[in-house]
């Protein structure tokens, strides 16, 4: 392949400017709010459905907890009528008093034990509650996180889109002026050889594989016309030669 020296220069800078948008593109796919935000993301789901289920167990707990306030109530208000009748001398009937009273330290029993129970159902709701707290409290933390975390993406990918931008305005009218089959060759090379397709010939090394070139072959390369397109036997990108290229 023949191509004007001035062109192979050119081909250079056109390699510069896409390296440049390699490692732009790289860094937009590689922000590290990203990996943050994915990782935050996960343990938000996490806490929302402890949360949805802490706020389930205090929902039945504070159902239970009127229940057997309710109960508590109940039992209190028989009692207190029994009591009433008894005080107001209604039963006098020494067996009926009797059952009466049998009844009232059954009813007794039974109010000391559903205030165990009553008291046994505020500690679980509170802890339910403190539960539940604790937990709308880190989501509330991870959101905040989140937003900011959002907010510096955005803001670093509108730049980073921004500087890929300007590197496609340099790299259009630089292309422009590029023989096609230079630049097919370059394109495939750049594909096939980690994104660099031509690099500089400088003192007797290819900076394309970093190799010194053998003397068999700079023999050749000095021989070789302007125009030729020379490649590197080691890596076979477009070698460009300069005055630095110390042939
Ligand atoms: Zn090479």
């Amino acid at each position: 392949m023949k191509a004007d020296p001035f062109a192979q220069l050119k081909l250079l800078d056109v390699q510069e400017l896409d390296a440049r948008t390699d490692l732009l593109r790289h860094q937009l796919r590689t922000l590290p709010e990203l990996a943050e935000i994915d990782q935050l993301t996960a343990a938000r789901r996490d806490l929302d459905d402890q949360a949805r289920d802490a706020r389930i167990a205090v929902d039945d707990l504070t159902v239970e907890q009127r229940k057997v306030d309710a109960d508590v109530e109940q039992v209190r208000t028989r009692r207190e009528r029994d009591q009433q009748r008894m005080d107001q001398g209604l039963v006098s009937n020494p067996k009926d008093l009797q059952r009466m009273q049998q009844e009232m330290e059954s009813l007794q029993r039974r109010i000391t034990s559903l205030e165990d129970d009553e008291l046994e159902v505020m500690e679980r709701l509170e802890e339910a509650q403190q539960t539940l707290d604790g937990l709308i409290a880190q989501l509330a933390e991870t959101d905040a996180r989140l937003t900011a975390l959002s907010t510096a993406r955005d803001e670093k990918t509108a730049g980073l889109q921004e500087s890929l931008g300007e590197v496609a305005r340099q790299r259009d009218p630089m292309v422009t002026d590029l023989p096609g089959d230079l630049l097919a060759l370059y394109d495939r090379l750049r594909e096939a050889k980690g994104g660099v397709g031509a690099a500089l010939l400088r003192a007797r090394r290819c900076e394309g594989c970093n190799l010194d070139i053998d003397n068999a072959e700079l023999a050749q390369i000095r021989s070789a016309p302007s125009d030729a397109v020379v490649r590197c036997e080691e890596c076979s990108r477009i070698l460009v030669r300069t005055s630095e290229s110390g042939l």
